[in-house]
Order: C-alpha cells, then sequence, then structure tokens
C-alpha cells in the first residue's frame, strides 16, 4: 500500500504541476479553496519585503505602463551579441516576445474589470554594437549604435520607460510613439534570466533557438518579475506544486501563477481607477 500511495501522490504532483491555466479568465475574484491560503501568503511577503515594506508606493510595475499606455506596451530588442540578423530574424523576435507576452494577457482577460481584451506588443527599436549586425535597410525601428551601458547595447534613453517614469518623452525624436516600455536583453552565453520593471534579460542562443517554441519558461518567468511577481528560492506557499514563478518547477503558466497575477491587478487597480 505504501507503494501505491506514493506512486498515486507523485502522480497528482505532475498534475498540480502540470495543470495549465484556463484560457478564458474567470470573471471575478474567485480562486479556488486550496489557492486562498498560499495566495494570501504570497500577497503579505510581498507587502512585507518589497520596496522597504510599501509596495504601493512604487510606480513603474509593468501595470504602471500598460496603463499609462492605455492598453499597448513598446519593447526594444539589446542585441547584446556579436551575431548578425537578418529581417526575418527581426520579425520573428518581435512575433515571439508578443506571442510570449500574452500568455500572461490571457489570464486577465475578462476578468475583475480589467479593460483590455487585446494588448499590441510592438518593437519599436533596437539596440546594437554595430549598425552593420542588422541587416535590413527600412525605417521600420528606431536603431541605437553603440550606446553602452551595463556594457550592453541600449536603447535611446530619451525614449525609455525606465528613464522617464512620468509617462512624458520630450526629447524622443519619435515622441510618445516611439518610446519604449521594457527592454528584450539578449545577451550572448548568459544562463538563466533577470527581469524587473526594465524588461526581460535571457540569453540570446536561448531565445534564438526557441522562437517557435510554445512556452519559452524562462522569458514567461522574467515576465512574471515585470509584473511584481516574486522569486520563490527560500520559501514555498502552503499546499501548492510546481508553478513558474517558482524556478524549475513548471515551463508553463499554472493556475497559481495566473491567480497571484489577478492578484496583483486586485491590488493594484482602483490606482488606475478601477
Ligand atoms: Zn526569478
Amino acid at each position: 500500500m505504501r507503494t501505491l500511495r506514493t506512486v498515486l501522490l507523485a502522480l497528482a504532483m505532475v498534475l498540480a504541476g502540470a495543470g495549465a491555466a484556463n484560457a478564458a479568465a474567470p470573471a471575478t475574484w474567485s480562486p479556488p479553496a486550496n489557492l486562498v491560503t498560499p495566495l494570501n501568503q504570497v500577497w503579505q511577503h510581498q507587502e512585507q519585503t518589497y520596496n522597504n515594506g510599501n509596495l504601493y508606493a512604487f510606480r513603474n510595475y509593468g501595470w504602471d505602463q500598460i496603463m499609462a499606455n492605455g492598453g499597448y506596451i513598446n519593447y526594444c530588442v539589446r542585441w547584446d551579441s556579436s551575431a548578425t540578423v537578418t529581417t526575418a530574424q527581426r520579425d520573428q523576435i518581435h512575433a515571439t516576445v508578443a506571442r510570449q507576452y500574452k500568455k500572461w494577457m490571457d489570464e486577465l482577460t475578462g476578468h475583475n474589470a480589467w479593460p483590455y481584451a487585446n494588448v499590441p506588443v510592438k518593437v519599436v527599436g533596437w539596440a546594437v554594437r554595430n549598425r552593420s549586425q542588422l541587416q535590413w535597410t527600412d525605417t521600420s525601428v528606431d536603431i541605437t549604435v553603440n550606446n553602452i551601458n551595463e556594457n550592453a547595447p541600449q536603447c535611446a534613453p530619451p525614449c525609455g520607460r525606465f528613464f522617464n517614469q512620468n509617462g512624458q518623452y520630450p526629447n524622443c525624436p519619435g515622441g510618445v510613439a516611439r518610446h519604449y516600455d521594457q527592454s528584450l536583453w539578449l545577451t550572448d552565453g548568459f544562463g538563466g534570466g533577470a527581469g524587473g520593471d526594465w524588461g526581460q534579460r535571457i540569453g540570446r542562443e536561448y531565445y534564438m533557438a526557441n522562437l517557435n517554441t510554445d512556452n519559452i519558461h524562462i522569458l514567461l518567468h522574467e515576465m512574471g518579475h515585470t509584473w511584481g511577481l516574486d522569486d520563490f528560492y527560500d520559501w514555498t506557499p502552503t499546499g501548492v506544486g510546481g508553478f513558474l514563478m517558482k524556478a524549475g518547477s513548471a515551463t508553463s503558466l499554472t493556475e497559481f501563477d495566473a491567480w497571484m497575477f489577478r492578484d496583483w491587478w486586485r491590488h493594484l487597480k482602483s490606482r488606475y481607477g478601477y
């Protein structure tokens, strides 16, 4: 019996960990009963540990960015690489980040007064060390050459949300339309990832090898940080198995990830008049 019990428990854990979030978000704040306690634990932990105990004073979460725009997000690609990029690769890189972004957005569609049915994601700029690495001649994106910060190319600071958190871009040549909210920072030989209000950083080789992968799980995890979600290196909420924000324990958004995400909206939406 012990063996059977162990097998059943293991199977239950696999199923719980693999439980993909529903495609259609519930209309109201209505987490399953078994997630209520861990969700409360997570929110309390975030309130206690973020921003010196004042989570609500920070004003550049992904939420602030999307609401300032009225429902879209612009990206800069920081091409922190010696590789060249074809026009087709440029367009694939754009399509891929948009497709991954949508996986988070779908968890809000129709949920708890979230106002957007569709959130366009546009790459408006590229940063590169040498213009000759980019093999296109059209002007569909703004290109910043050899503006090095943190030992990597960055798009023009006057166009970046991180540098202009009042949402005004008076010195961005393309104005608000060509401002960027987040950077997709792709670094040669970079293992793992990093994410924050500034965007997401992952390995260039990893990203390019996964352009057609359904769930680019490191990128999805780092996008979670842009939305404010936490890491779980040193603790696990009660009664939940694998989930994307617990690094290495899931490879796609789970129901628990989706509810942690919706909990951010629940707590911040009054900030935007909802
Ligand atoms: Zn993380």
